[in-house]
């Protein structure tokens, strides 16, 4: 299916053909900790009770309530103290009218006890850390304790045989931690997708070189591999292609193992570079024109490994700024499906522009901005100055992106817009 170049189509409707084209990626088992970030692919059943037996939340006596009833400072209740019990440690004998045993937070609840009185509420004697208890061979209680209390219940958390968790999930520190205390060490989670990237053009040199009279940098690659590696794919540079048939051709091939190819550059109309003969030449490709700002060139296909194995390719713009709002936009729902995972949508604000904020040629305008919160709450943006798409600075000064709409010819300061956030942790 090939669209015509001239034909200008939304965000939305690149994106949909896009996504169209992925699904998520098999799963695979590893180790707890490995799989943070990953989307659980399969129901977590306890394989016992959490906590797996009635224990104390304090410090304090492990009592019959009945026993301290009534008791207060004045007039206390004295217990005969059988037994002092660690946590880790289980009490086996009954404990009898008027007895009670010692007990750490943690420790099981000895049989025939039905609360603790913490020892706070208690004549335990103040001790200094690391000091041993002092065995007094009894106890005195100064305040009634109720039957239940301080008492964390068998199964109150978790209780064997139903899902803890269920599959779609994505892996956090809580998830991990709910699985080891279950002593689940190894969980499915649906594969990281891995995305070769390849940096087109003469022009362009890799860092760490010199670089001779009229080159550049390769900026895509590693900015696109950042993000790569940010959305949890695993990124796989394949260096720069050279404007030539064979080094291009060459190149693409190398990345065919991968599960996707990103490539940058040599998209545009009427570009003189032979990116586009070679893409079409390789495989299946449609080249687009977006109706944003930046990145308006975009293609989109894929090529055939040898295995038979369609391989997605996203073609960004050249253009430092471009490449990366593109990837932003359509790299990333495609690694996110990839993942298992369909909430990549970037959460949006409405924020007060301190800035004009001019769109003249009927795009959706992704001007880099930062946002930041005024006294009284509310959103403000400010954009971060230039916005060449070929600016990389206006992206590193950035933590949002306005999404100005294609029919609005201009936002002006004061102006409630919205924005996209892209970053919450670090505001530049
Ligand atoms: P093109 O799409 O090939 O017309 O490139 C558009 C602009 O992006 C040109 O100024 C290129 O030099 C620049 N450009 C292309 N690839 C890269 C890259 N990997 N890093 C930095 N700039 C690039
Ligand atoms: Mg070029």
């Amino acid at each position: 299916m090939t669209f015509p170049v001239s034909a200008m189509i939304s965000v939305e409707e690149a994106r949909g053909r896009i996504l169209s084209f992925f699904s998520r990626l098999p799963a695979e088992r590893k180790p707890l900790l490995d799989a943070l970030g990953q989307v659980l692919a399969e129901d977590v059943v306890a394989p016992f009770d959490l906590p797996p037996l009635d224990n104390t939340a304090m410090d304090g006596y492990a009592v019959r309530a009945a026993d301290t009833t009534g008791a207060t400072e004045a007039a206390p209740r004295t217990l005969r103290v059988i037994g002092d019990l660690a946590a880790g440690y289980v009490y086996e004998r009954e404990i009898g009218p008027g007895e009670a045993v010692r007990i750490m937070t943690g420790a099981p609840m000895p049989p025939g006890s039905d609360a603790v009185v913490p020892f706070e509420e208690t004549d335990e004697p103040l001790r200094e850390p690391g000091e041993l208890p002092v065995k007094t061979g009894e106890v005195q209680v100064f305040k009634g304790a109720e039957p239940a209390a301080n008492i964390r219940f068998r199964a109150e958390d978790v209780q064997q045989g139903s899902t803890v968790i269920q599959a779609g999930r994505v892996m956090r520190p809580s998830e991990v931690g709910v699985f080891a205390s279950l002593g689940v060490a190894e969980v499915a989670v649906y594969r990281r997708p891995v995305v070769a990237i390849l940096s087109t053009g003469d022009e362009i040199t890799e860092p760490g070189k010199p670089l001779l009279p009229g080159r550049i940098y390769d900026a895509n690659a590693y900015s696109v591999a950042a993000l790569v590696r940010k959305c949890g794919g695993i990124p796989k540079l394949l260096g720069i292609a050279r404007d030539t048939v064979e080094d291009l051709t060459a190149k693409i091939r190398e990345g065919l193992a991968a599960d996707m190819i990103v490539t940058s550059a040599g998209v545009s109309r009427g570009d003189f570079d032979v990116v586009k003969d070679v893409l079409a030449r390789e495989g299946s490709i449609d080249f687009w024109t977006v109706r944003m700002k930046p990145g308006k060139p975009l293609a989109f296909g894929a090529f055939t490994a040898p295995d038979g194995r369609r391989v997605p390719h996203l073609g960004l713009p050249g253009n430092p700024v471009s490449s990366m709002v593109a990837f932003e936009l359509f790299g990333r729902p495609a690694l996110f499906t990839m993942l298992g995972r369909d909430d990549w949508e970037r959460p949006t604000l409405r924020a007060i522009t301190r800035d004009e904020v001019r769109n003249t040629d009927g795009r959706r305008f992704y001007a880099r901005c930062i946002v930041t919160k005024g006294d009284e709450g509310q959103w403000y943006a400010d954009l971060t100055g230039p916005q060449g798409s070929g600016i990389l600075t206006s992206m590193s000064a950035a933590n949002a992106l306005t999404v100005i709409p294609e029919d609005l010819a201009a936002a002006q300061p004061g102006d409630e817009i919205t924005v996209m956030m892209l970053d919450w942790e670090h505001a530049p």
